[in-house]
C-alpha cells in the first residue's frame, strides 16, 4: 500500500463520516473455509457490495440475521434505524478482512472471519454451519483504523476477534514501517500466516485452554514491551475489560497520547452463557 498524504486521509474520513450506514442490502454466501479450527472465513457476494467503499483496512460491516420464519429487515440507509415494526433481527459487527473486486462469476466478494466461540451466540452458531447460498442482511461499512502518515511505528493489540483487523492492517502497512502486534488466541493452532510487507513483529499469546476474555495476557505483554521512540499509532480491540486495561496502562503508565490511540471493546465476557447481551 502506498503511503497516503494527511490531506487524502482527512478527505476520506470526512467523506465517510457524512452518514452511516452508507450501504444496506442482501448478500449471499459464496465461500466457506476454515482459517484455523476456531476461525471460519466466509465469502459474501451481492450487487450491494459494488457500492461499498473500502478506504482503510479492517472496516466494519454489520450483518443482520432474521428470526426463524422472518425476512431480513434492513436499517434505513443513512440513519441506522430499523423501520417501524421491524422485529426479530439479530445484528452484530464484523470486520472486512478483504474486499476483492472483479471476482469472476461474483463481482465484488467480501470476506469476513468469524470466531467460533461456542454455541451460545447466534452469529457464531450461524458461522459454524454457514453454507453457500445462505443470505444475510448487511449494513456498512464504517471506518475503523484511520492511518496516520506521520506515524513511525504502530502497536496493534487484540484477541482473536481483532485478528481480522490486525491482519488486514499489517498487510497494508507500507514497507519499512515498524509494527508490533500482540494477539491473544486459544492456542498455537489458532495462529495465522500474515502476508505483511511492513517490518512486522507478531507475538502470539496463548490462553492454553483458559476461556476467552479471562486473564491479563494482553496488558501484561504490552506492559513488558519496549516501544520504539518517535511518533506511534496504537490500535487495540477485543474483550472490553481486557482492552480497557490496555488503554489505561498505555495512557496512565506509558504517557501515550489518547489522540494517537484507538482502543475499542468488541465484546464482553459473561460469567454464564445465558447472560447474553
Ligand atoms: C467493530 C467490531 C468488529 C468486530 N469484528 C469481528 C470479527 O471480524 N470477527 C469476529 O469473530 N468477531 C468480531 N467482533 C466481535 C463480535 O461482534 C462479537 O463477538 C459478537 O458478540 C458475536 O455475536 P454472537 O451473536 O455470536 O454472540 P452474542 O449474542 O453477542 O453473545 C452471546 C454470548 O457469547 C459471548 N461471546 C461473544 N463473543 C465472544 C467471543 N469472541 N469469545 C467468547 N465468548 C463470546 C458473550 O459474552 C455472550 O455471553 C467485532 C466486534 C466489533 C464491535
Amino acid at each position: 500500500m502506498s503511503q497516503r498524504t494527511a490531506e487524502e486521509i482527512a478527505e476520506a474520513v470526512q467523506r465517510r463520516s457524512v452518514r452511516f450506514p452508507l450501504v444496506t442490502g442482501i448478500v449471499e454466501v459464496v465461500a466457506v473455509d476454515r482459517v484455523s479450527p476456531k476461525m471460519a472465513r466466509i465469502g459474501f457476494a451481492g450487487s450491494v457490495l459494488d457500492e461499498m467503499p473500502h478506504d482503510e483496512p479492517g472496516e466494519i460491516a454489520t450483518f443482520i440475521w432474521p428470526d426463524e420464519g422472518r425476512e431480513v429487515v434492513l436499517p434505513i440507509s443513512g440513519s441506522w434505524r430499523f423501520p417501524p415494526g421491524a422485529e426479530g433481527q439479530h445484528w452484530r459487527n464484523y470486520t472486512v478482512r478483504r474486499l476483492r473486486r472483479g471476482v469472476p462469476g461474483h463481482g465484488t466478494v467480501l470476506e469476513a472471519d468469524f470466531v467460533l466461540h461456542g454455541d451460545h451466540g447466534r452469529a457464531t452458531r450461524w458461522a459454524g454451519q454457514a453454507a453457500v447460498g445462505q443470505r444475510l442482511g448487511i449494513a456498512g461499512p464504517r471506518l475503523h483504523w484511520v492511518s496516520d502518515p506521520e506515524a513511525e511505528w504502530s502497536l496493534l493489540v487484540g484477541d482473536e476477534t481483532a485478528l481480522p483487523a490486525i491482519a488486514a492492517t499489517l498487510e497494508q502497512l507500507p514497507r519499512g514501517h515498524r509494527a508490533l502486534a500482540f494477539v491473544e488466541v486459544d492456542g498455537p493452532e489458532e495462529q495465522q500466516a500474515i502476508d505483511a510487507v511492513c517490518d512486522a513483529d507478531v507475538v502470539w499469546l496463548s490462553r492454553d485452554g483458559a476461556p476467552a476474555g479471562t486473564g491479563t495476557r494482553l496488558v501484561d505483554a504490552v506492559r513488558a514491551a519496549e516501544l520504539p521512540s518517535g511518533r506511534g499509532k496504537v490500535w487495540a480491540a477485543g474483550e472490553s475489560m481486557a482492552i480497557r486495561d490496555v488503554r489505561e496502562h498505555l495512557r496512565d503508565e506509558r504517557g501515550v497520547d489518547p489522540e494517537t490511540m484507538q482502543a475499542i471493546g468488541y465484546w464482553r465476557h459473561r460469567e454464564t452463557p445465558e447472560d447474553v447481551i
